[in-house]
């Protein structure tokens, strides 16, 4: 099997996976399980169903075209593209929406391929990425309408998001807010929401602490179960969004990239010669250690495009990296490794998304 490599654990997935679904079902609230950093992998996808989720969600078409074959409803996390319908309509039971053309041009496919489209109206709490603005009542009224009145589509639910463009935080008074939006809607048109869909993973420190606002029964969870619950727990300080890598580390261990040492050397830790630009014309400033043991790695920025990973091996240092190198101080590790030897390397969220999307990433799955 070739490298670099992206193991992942599936049954710590599942295990997490399946935590949150009973933790959030004892609070009444069903997940919906958030697939996408996984770019369309139908083992994770698979590893959450066996966890007792009934909804993989994705946030593109041609990722669910990958899940097709999965025993679970399929749902488009994100807006259908006008100049996709007909693919949504095929793949996905559900999807996200907030605008009304759309839902009029999901309908209309509907029809013709003879299928119920299942519609999860997307309301905007403050966010300012997707999502009807709440304060447009009348245009929120008006998309409730259509998908009530036109053929071959059912209204899944009503729905808000957080904390992916805006920074904004769910809390308390938002979810309320959303909660009021969505109870008013219903006495209006005579009708029951199925779900109340607070938002993502954000929103599972509410939880926590008992305080999620009544009312909300659904979120759309992905990098939680990704990463699991103490992540979480963790992330959540104070009820705010922590990207702190340090607490990453201590958890993050469903996932391990690793990569082949291809050149081992002992080298001098300041260039010789005069100083220019990197490759990404960058200047730089080097530290004189004198001369350190180092191994170069076939792993790149085009392998994992981010600066989030970290050596297993506590006494591995990252030096820099480059296209299509990375290269490491091995100077006082205890192992003596030689070319063709492999180096592990813990990596976060982002990291993650990275290697998932590479198609250099050879991915395996493991369940130890
Ligand atoms: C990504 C996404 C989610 C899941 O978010 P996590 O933070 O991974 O739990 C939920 N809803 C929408 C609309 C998303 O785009």
């Amino acid at each position: 099997m070739n490298y670099p490599r992206l193991e992942i654990n599936l049954r710590k997935l599942e295990h997490n996976a399946r935590l949150l679904v009973k933790k959030l079902a004892k609070n009444g609230v069903t997940v919906m399980g958030v697939n996408k950093v996984f770019n369309g992998l139908s083992e994770t996808a698979s590893a959450m169903i066996r966890a007792g989720v009934d909804v993989v969600a994705e946030s593109r078409v041609s990722n669910l075209k990958k899940l097709q074959h999965l025993p679970c409803q399929k749902c488009l996390l994100r807006t259908p593209s006008p100049s996709e319908i007909e693919q949504v309509v095929k793949y996905a039971d559900i999807s996200l929406n907030s605008d009304v053309a759309v839902i009029q041009s999901l309908s209309r496919e509907a029809v013709k391929q003879k299928k119920t489209h299942q519609v999860l109206l997307m309301v905007d709490m403050g966010d300012i990425r997707e999502g009807i603005w709440f304060k447009n009542r009348e245009y929120l009224e008006k998309a409730v309408k259509q998908t009530l009145e036109l053929p071959n589509l059912e209204l899944y639910g009503i729905g808000t998001n957080f904390g992916c463009y805006g920074t904004v935080n769910p809390t308390v008074e938002n979810g309320r807010m959303f909660v009021r939006i969505a109870r008013e809607l219903e006495a209006k048109f005579g009708i029951r929401f199925k779900y109340i869909s607070g938002g993502n993973g954000t929103s599972y420190y509410l939880i926590e602490k008992g305080t999620l606002p009544e009312g909300i029964n659904h979120l759309r969870v992905g990098a939680l179960l990704a990463f699991g619950i103490d992540y979480v727990n963790i992330r959540y300080v104070n009820g705010f969004y922590h990207s702190n890598m340090d607490v990453n580390r201590v958890v993050s261990n469903l996932y391990t990239l690793k990569a082949e040492i291809i050149e081992v050397n002992r080298k001098p830790t300041i260039p010789f010669g005069e100083l220019g630009t990197d490759a990404f014309m960058k200047s730089k400033t080097f530290v004189d250690r004198g001369e350190r043991k180092r191994a170069l790695l076939a792993l790149g920025y085009q392998d994992v495009s981010s600066e989030n990973i970290w050596p297993v091996d506590p006494k591995i240092e990252i030096l820099g990296r480059s296209f299509d190198h990375t290269i490491v101080d091995i100077e006082d590790s205890e192992k003596d490794y030689q070319v063709g030897d492999h180096i592990a390397f813990e990596i976060d969220y982002t990291a993650l998304l990275a290697a998932c999307t590479s198609e250099s990433m050879n991915i395996i799955f493991v369940r130890d």
